[in-house]
């Protein structure tokens, strides 16, 4: 199942190139009051709504994918944690550019478990269509693209076996940053700096998060592209790790990482990822 969030926060199922709205599901999540629980609703109760969602749909008039407007899928994660220089190239690229990370300020390779996990802002986060806005206008804002992994429920530590079984499903991200000395929650935190789209494709529909090809072009140019089996930690092991440091509830998000290939943007560029068994989105800079 794809799902997705759109123009005035309506719930989509997205089949093809259509769009199903099945907006009235959220009638069926539970009436909460003060004071609310950690995570996103929806992707709390996914599992439970998803047959009558199914349904809705059917009977729902489609609208094409390029007339509405998308949001990101999780509305309200928790958290946004990030994998630091998990591609290979990608680190290798960065080892050479001292601009692009503090942690290569002296030429010093650090492993990322030495660096650890990092969190950005739940506020930096939007959908598609909503676009990026660069803050600091002097200074470097690179595009990371990345596999956007959906949390679906509650859970305290658990071990890389067990891991892809907490997943609700995948989305494109794009973890942005403005290149620079400070610490790396203020750089990659700013509003609109965490991208994540189209849609969500559910665990089951997406298979095995490790072998996705996926590609970033600026303005038709490409400049990213590799395939999710090249990380050097894989999906389970960064969701083990960070179950072992943080709860983790519905709708919180890890971005695993980028390859090679990281650039600037400016404002008037557009972005376009596009992973295999996710789709592709279109992001516009200003
Ligand atoms: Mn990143």
């Amino acid at each position: 199942m794809k799902l997705c969030r759109y123009d005035d926060n309506r719930i989509g199922l997205v089949r093809g190139r259509n769009v199903h709205d099945v907006s009235d599901i959220l009638e069926a999540l539970p009436q909460l009051r003060y004071p609310l629980p950690f995570g996103d609703q929806l992707i709390a109760h996914l599992a439970a709504l998803r047959e009558h969602m199914e349904e809705l749909a059917d009977d729902a008039v489609p609208r094409p994918v390029e007339v509405v407007r998308f949001l990101s899928p999780v509305a309200n994660p928790s958290k946004i944690i990030g994998t630091p220089v998990n591609y290979l190239a990608h680190a290798e690229e960065a080892r050479r550019d001292p601009q692009i990370s503090v942690f290569h300020g002296g030429g010093q390779r650090r492993t990322i478990e030495e660096q650890g996990l990092f969190l950005k802002a739940s506020s930096s986060l939007v959908g598609a269509s909503e676009g990026v806005a660069v803050r600091f206008a002097d200074r470097r804002t690179d595009h990371e693209a990345e596999l956007g992994v959906v949390i679906g429920r509650k859970t305290g530590p658990i071990t890389e076996a067990d891991a892809l079984g907490v997943v609700a499903g995948y989305a494109i991200a794009l973890d942005m940053v403005v290149r620079g000395k400070e610490d790396r929650s203020f750089r990659k935190s700013p509003d609109t700096y965490a991208v994540l789209g189209p849609w969500l494709v559910t665990a089951d529909e997406l298979g095995d998060p490790g072998a996705l090809d996926f590609t970033l072009h600026v303005n038709g140019e490409l400049r990213q592209a590799a395939n999710t089996r090249e990380m050097i930690i894989g999906i389970a092991r960064q969701i083990s790790w960070a179950s072992s440091v943080y709860t983790l509830y519905p709708g919180d998000i890890i971005m695993s990482g980028t390859c090679q290939g990281v650039a600037p943007v400016k404002p008037g560029d557009v972005m376009t990822v596009a992973f295999q068994r996710i789709g592709e989105m279109t992001v516009a800079v200003r």
